[in-house]
C-alpha cells in the first residue's frame, strides 16, 4: 500500500511519470500510471514536476524580528514557491545565532516551519569559541562577513578572525559562507544615484580573492553567497581548478534586474552588493546558463514597509523574494533540468543533504507540481508577510500548483495544510552523493 500515488506527471526531459511515495521516500517511478492501491492518489494531468526548492540563503528573521518576516509567513511563501529546505541565516534575529543558547531559542521558532528546515550559525570575531557548540547543535555551517553587516550585533571578520574561523569549520567540517566586499573598496554614500559606485565590483572581486586565499590556507570550504558578477565567478572557478574547495551563489536579482531598474524602483532594489550594469547582468547570466554557478539562492531578506520607503541612505538593503525563485529562473529562460540542478540537486550535494535534492527512487519525496505558463505575478498570490516582490506585476513563467515535502501535501492552489517540520543536518560522517 502507497501512502501517495501522483499519476500522468511530466518530467523536465518531457517524459511522462507516475510514482509512488511509502515513508516519505519516491519507491517507484513508472512511465506508465500506477495502478497499485494507496491511501491518496492525485492526477497531475499534465503538469510539470519538479524536485523541492532547497534554498540557502533567508532571512526569516526569529525570533526577535517577526515583524520583519517570520518563520510562519516566510516559510509558507517558500511553500507555495515549490521549497522544501531553507537555510535560514544567523542574523536580522534577535538574538543573532553565534551560540548554543541562541541556535536552540532559533530552533523553537523553526516549529511554525511549512517545510523542513537547515540554519546557518554565526561567525564573528565575539564567538570562534563557540562554533563547536553550533556545530552540536546541527548547523550546516557559518556565516561572515567581510564588510559591516549593517547590523553593530553581527560583527564583521578581519581577514585573521576569518582564518582562525574557517580553520575551525574545516576541523568540524563544515562550511563557512562569506559576505565578501572588502571593506578597504566600499565608499560612503548619500543616496540612490551613488549607491552603486560605492560599492563597485572591485570590492567584491577583492574580498572573494582574499577568501579563496583562507579556503586555500585553511582546506575549509568556501561558500560565495550572493556573487555579482562574472569576475568573482571566474576567481572561484580558477582557485577550485587548483583544488580548493568553494562553491558559487548568486541570486535570481542579479539575473533579473539591472542598474537602471534600481534606479527606477529605488529602495525596494536596495541590496548588497548593488545591482549592476547590464552588460554585466548579462554576463552573469551567461556563467549560470554555462553551469559555472553551482545554486541559486534567494537570499530573502525582508523589511517591514516603513524601513522599505523614504530616504533611499537609511532604508534597509534587502530583497523579499523567497516564494519566486523557481520562477524567475524559467523565465529568464534557464531549462527546468539546469533548474533543477541549481536549485535542489547542488545544494543537497553542497549541504550534504542525503536523500534529498534528486527526483529519484531512494529519495525524499521532495517535489512540486508546476503550471508552466507566464501570467503577471500578482500581490494576492504572495504569501510572505510584506508582499514587497520586486516582482509584481512582471510576467513570470510556472505556478506551483502542489508541493509535496517527504510525500506529505504542504501547498495545494493557495491553501496550506498542517506539516511536521524537520530540521536537517549537514551529515558530516556520510558521504558526498
Ligand atoms: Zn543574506
Amino acid at each position: 500500500m502507497y501512502d501517495l500515488l501522483v499519476q500522468n506527471a511530466i518530467l523536465p526531459s518531457g517524459e511522462s511519470v507516475s510514482l509512488g511515495v511509502q515513508d516519505e521516500k519516491i519507491t517507484l517511478i513508472s512511465p506508465e500510471p500506477i495502478l497499485d492501491p494507496a491511501r491518496v492518489v492525485l492526477d497531475a494531468d499534465g503538469l510539470t514536476l519538479v524536485s523541492g526548492v532547497i534554498d540557502m540563503h533567508v532571512h526569516f528573521n526569529e525570533p526577535g524580528n517577526t515583524h520583519w518576516e517570520g518563520v510562519f509567513t516566510g516559510s509558507r511563501a517558500f511553500a507555495a514557491g515549490g521549497g522544501c529546505v531553507f537555510v535560514d541565516m544567523p542574523l536580522n534575529s534577535v538574538p543573532t545565532t553565534l551560540d548554543a543558547l541562541s541556535l536552540d531559542l532559533k530552533k523553537q521558532a523553526m516549529g511554525q516551519s511549512q517545510t523542513d528546515y537547515a540554519l546557518w550559525g554565526g561567525l564573528t570575531p565575539i564567538n570562534l569559541d563557540q562554533m563547536p557548540e553550533l556545530a552540536e547543535g546541527g548547523v550546516v555551517g557559518f556565516k561572515a562577513f567581510m564588510s559591516d553587516s549593517g547590523l553593530p550585533e553581527f560583527q564583521n571578520s578581519s581577514v585573521g578572525v576569518l582564518h582562525k574561523g574557517m580553520e575551525t569549520a574545516a576541523a568540524l567540517g563544515l562550511l563557512v559562507a562569506v559576505h565578501a566586499e572588502d571593506p578597504q573598496h566600499l565608499g560612503a554614500y548619500r543616496g540612490l544615484e551613488d549607491f552603486t559606485s560605492s560599492r563597485p565590483t572591485l570590492a567584491e572581486n577583492s574580498a572573494v580573492s582574499i577568501a579563496l586565499e583562507l579556503a586555500k590556507e585553511t582546506g575549509c570550504h568556501l561558500h560565495l553567497v550572493h556573487l555579482s558578477n562574472i569576475e568573482a565567478v571566474m576567481l572561484a572557478l580558477n582557485a577550485r581548478e587548483q583544488g580548493v574547495r568553494v562553491s558559487i551563489e548568486t541570486c535570481p536579482h542579479y539575473l533579473f534586474f539591472n542598474e537602471e531598474d534600481l534606479q527606477k524602483q529605488g529602495v525596494l532594489l536596495k541590496c548588497a552588493p548593488p545591482l549592476r550594469p547590464e552588460v554585466d547582468r548579462k554576463m552573469l547570466l551567461k556563467a549560470v546558463q554555462k553551469g559555472w554557478v553551482d545554486v541559486i539562492g534567494s537570499d530573502h531578506s525582508p523589511a517591514p514597509p516603513e524601513m522599505k520607503r523614504g530616504d533611499f541612505a537609511r532604508a534597509w538593503g534587502g530583497i523579499s523574494s523567497v516564494q519566486t525563485t523557481l520562477s524567475v529562473l524559467l523565465t529568464l529562460g534557464i531549462p527546468l533540468e539546469e533548474a533543477s540542478l541549481l536549485l535542489s540537486e547542488h545544494p543537497a550535494s553542497i549541504l550534504n543533504f542525503q536523500g534529498k535534492g534528486k527526483f529519484a527512487v531512494g529519495f525524499d519525496a521532495d517535489f512540486a507540481l508546476l503550471d508552466l505558463q507566464e501570467k503577471v505575478l500578482e500581490k494576492h498570490e504572495l504569501h510572505d508577510r510584506h508582499r514587497l516582490s520586486p516582482y509584481l506585476s512582471h510576467g513570470l513563467k510556472g505556478r506551483v500548483l502542489y508541493n509535496f515535502v517527504r510525500g506529505h501535501v504542504v501547498y495545494e492552489r493557495g491553501q496550506f495544510s498542517s506539516f511536521q517540520p524537520k530540521h536537517i543536518r549537514f551529515d558530516t560522517a556520510g558521504q558526498r552523493t
